[in-house]
């Protein structure tokens, strides 16, 4: 593990003051990594049965859609306002600083689905928390969160379901 988080790359500063960006196309170039990174987090769900597996625009397409073959799923997209073509559900959250939405089609969970959400990275929470509602209130069944990377002392995890949170890389 101690290889995989020195691969990723410290941003300073980006996208604004005082923010420390973990830049993970650093180790997504690397063939290595890359495919470690994805065994590791698709071994943790082998056995647990996933009907459809959630990416998260952007940077949760990349590993949403490799965990979502390797477990023999559905791939499903969680996008930013005005990007998906069909009916919406949307869902509304606070930032820092103002507001986001994130969209997801409404025929893409039918009730009673198991679902797996998947993103990069796990920072203050809010983004997941979002998703987990739309998939709650769509009637899915959240097996578990799932993050390549988890910035621990920003404490994301609280806000979301307890037990149903999996980080590979933790700072
Ligand atoms: P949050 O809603 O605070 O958990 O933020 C999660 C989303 O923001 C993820 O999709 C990340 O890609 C991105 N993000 C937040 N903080 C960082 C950071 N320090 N480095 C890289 N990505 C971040």
């Amino acid at each position: 593990m101690d290889e995989l988080k020195s691969i990723i790359r410290d941003i300073h500063d980006f996208p604004k003051k005082g923010i420390v960006f973990k830049d993970i196309t650093t180790l997504l170039q690397d063939a290595k990594s890359y495919h470690r990174m994805i065994d590791l987090l698709s071994h943790h769900y082998i056995g647990k049965h996933v009907d459809k597996v959630i990416g998260v625009e952007a940077r949760g397409f990349i590993i949403g859609s490799a965990l979502a073959y390797k477990l023999g799923a559905g791939i499903v997209l969680v996008r930013k306002p005005g990007k998906l073509p069909s009916e919406t559900f949307s869902k509304t959250y606070a930032l820092e600083y103002g507001t986001d939405t994130l969209e997801i089609h409404k025929d893409a969970i039918k009730p009673g689905e198991r679902i797996l959400i998947a993103d990069d990275l796990l920072a203050t929470g809010g983004t997941m928390a979002a998703v987990v509602d739309l998939v709650q209130s769509m009637g899915g069944e959240l097996v578990d969160c799932c993050f390549m990377a988890e910035l621990e002392f920003l404490e994301g995890r609280k806000r979301l379901p307890e037990g149903k949170v999996f980080s590979l890389l933790k700072f």
